[in-house]
C-alpha cells in the first residue's frame, strides 16, 4: 500500500482503496494504477474513484480476472474522459496556493546562468534561443509548469551579483544574439527588486546585436515605464483564454492586465510579441481563441509586433508524476489524449495541427510582418500549418535573427523614439 502513493489521495479515498485492496487483493502494480486514475479523477473534477467503481459479477470468474475485469472498466472510463476535450466548469478550478506564498532570498552565485533554452531537443525543430536566468523559481503558479519541479519549493532566489556578472559577459560585437529571460521565473513580476530590471537594460544597451527578450504573465510594466528603453528590447507575453488563465494559470495577470501592458510598452515604441503556449484542446477552444486573435490584429499593427509563436502541452513522465503528488491541485492539464511525441507525451498531431492552423489562420493579417513560429515541436507539423519549413536549426535561427533586426530597424524608421 505505501508503495502505491496512496498517501497523495484524501482519507476517503485511502479508506475505500484499503477495503477494495482486502476485497480484490490487488498486487502493487494494480493498486498504483488505482491510485494514478483516483489521483487524476480528483485533479479534474471528475466523479470519484467510488463513484465510478464497477460492479463486476464475482461468481463466474477467477480472482485474477475479476481484478483484471475491474482495472480493465477503470482505465477504459479514464481513457474515454482523457480522449474528449475537457470541459471547465463555471466556477474556475481552485489554485493549490491561494496567496503568493514564496521567500525571497538572495544568494551569491558563482556562475552567470546563460545557457541554451533548456527545452531544447535536437529532435525538435528550435530556435536555439539562449536563456538567461536572472531568478530562480517563480512566484506565479501555472499548473502546466515544468520549471517547479526544478526549483526548490517556494523559494525565490535572487543573484546578489547578476548584473556585476551580466556586465562583464563576453558578447561578440560581429554576431546577432536572441537571448531570453523568462525559463527560470517571470521576467517582469518582480519589476526592478534587486536591480535585474537595470542590469538587463543597461546590458541591451550596452550590446545593440542582442535582442533582449523578457518574456512575462505579468502586469508589471512600471519600471520600463519610467525608464528609456533601449530598441533591442523585446517585451513577450504568454497569452491564452480567459477561461485558462482562470483555470490553470494561477496569481497571473489577466488577459486584459496583459494586453494593457503589451499596448502600454507598444505606445513607448518598444517591440512586443505574442507566445500561445500552451494552446489546449477544450471544449469551446475554437471560439475562446478566434476572440483572442481578434482582439490582437484589432489593438495591435504588425509594426509593433515582433513574434507569434504556438505550442502546447508536452511532459515528460517525472513532471506528469510530480504533479500527481500536489496536494489540493486541481488542473486539466493531464486529462487529454497523449502519445510519444519526440521523447515526450503530447497531443497526436492532428490535435496540434487544427489547434496551430487555426491559430495561423486567424492571424492572416500578420502573415509575412510577423515571424510565427512552433515552439518545441516536430519539424513535419510545420508545412501543413505555416506552407513552409527551416531544413535545420540554424536555419530557423537565422531567420528568426532576421527577421527580429528588421524590427529592430524598423523602430528607427518609425522615429518611435
Ligand atoms: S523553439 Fe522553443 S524550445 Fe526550441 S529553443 Fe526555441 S524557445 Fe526553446
Amino acid at each position: 500500500m505505501q508503495q502505491s502513493g496512496i498517501e497523495r489521495l484524501d482519507s476517503h479515498h485511502q479508506q475505500f482503496i484499503q477495503q477494495q485492496a482486502l476485497a480484490f487483493r490487488f498486487t502493487q502494480q494494480e493498486l498504483r494504477q488505482l491510485c494514478d486514475i483516483a489521483t487524476d479523477l480528483t485533479m479534474w473534477g471528475e466523479a470519484g474513484l467510488n463513484e465510478v467503481w464497477p460492479e463486476i459479477d464475482s461468481e463466474k470468474l477467477a480472482p485474477k480476472q475479476r481484478r483484471q475485469r475491474l482495472l480493465q472498466q477503470l482505465r477504459n472510463h479514464w481513457l474515454q474522459l482523457k480522449e474528449q476535450p475537457n470541459s471547465y466548469p463555471a466556477l474556475p478550478l481552485a489554485p493549490a496556493h491561494d496567496t503568493q506564498r514564496i521567500k525571497r532570498t538572495h544568494t551569491e552565485k558563482t556562475k552567470l546562468a546563460l545557457g541554451l533554452c533548456p527545452v531544447a531537443s535536437p529532435r525538435t525543430r528550435c530556435c536555439n534561443l539562449m536563456t538567461l536566468d536572472a531568478v530562480e523559481n517563480c512566484g506565479f503558479d501555472c499548473s502546466y509548469c515544468s520549471i517547479q519541479s526544478f526549483y526548490h519549493g517556494d523559494e525565490v532566489r535572487f543573484d546578489s551579483r547578476f548584473g556585476e556578472k551580466l556586465a562583464q559577459l563576453e558578447i561578440d560585437p560581429d554576431r546577432f544574439y536572441h537571448i531570453g529571460t523568462g525559463q527560470s521565473s517571470d521576467s517582469l513580476m518582480w519589476g526592478n527588486q534587486a536591480g535585474i530590471l537595470d542590469a538587463l537594460l543597461d546590458f541591451a544597451r550596452s550590446h545593440p546585436n542582442v535582442m533582449l527578450e523578457l518574456k512575462t504573465k505579468s502586469k508589471n510594466i512600471s519600471h520600463l515605464l519610467k525608464t528609456d528603453c533601449p530598441p533591442n528590447l523585446l517585451c513577450t507575453w504568454s497569452l491564452n483564454t480567459p477561461t485558462l488563465i482562470a483555470n490553470e494559470e494561477h496569481l497571473t495577470a489577466t488577459l486584459d492586465e496583459r494586453l494593457r501592458a503589451a499596448r502600454r510598452l507598444a505606445d513607448r515604441g518598444v517591440l512586443v510579441g505574442f507566445h500561445f503556449h500552451p494552446m489546449i484542446h477544450y471544449q469551446g477552444w475554437r471560439a475562446d481563441y478566434a476572440a483572442l486573435f481578434q482582439r490582437l490584429v484589432d489593438e495591435f499593427t504588425a509594426d509593433e509586433v515582433v513574434l507569434v509563436s504556438l505550442g502546447t502541452l508536452t511532459y515528460i513522465k517525472p513532471v506528469i508524476k510530480q504533479l500527481r503528488t500536489r496536494k489540493g491541485f486541481h488542473s486539466k492539464i493531464l486529462q487529454m489524449p497523449m502519445v510519444e511525441s519526440d521523447g515526450k507525451l503530447s497531443y497526436p498531431q492532428a490535435i496540434k495541427q487544427e489547434m496551430f492552423s487555426f491559430a495561423y489562420q486567424s492571424l492572416r493579417a500578420w502573415h509575412d510582418k510577423v515571424f510565427f513560429y512552433l515552439c518545441m515541436e516536430n519539424h513535419h507539423l510545420w508545412q501543413p500549418v505555416f506552407g513552409y519549413e527551416y531544413p535545420s536549426n540554424l536555419a530557423f535561427e537565422e531567420a528568426m535573427k532576421q527577421a527580429y533586426l528588421s524590427k529592430i530597424r524598423n523602430i528607427g524608421d518609425r522615429g518611435e523614439r
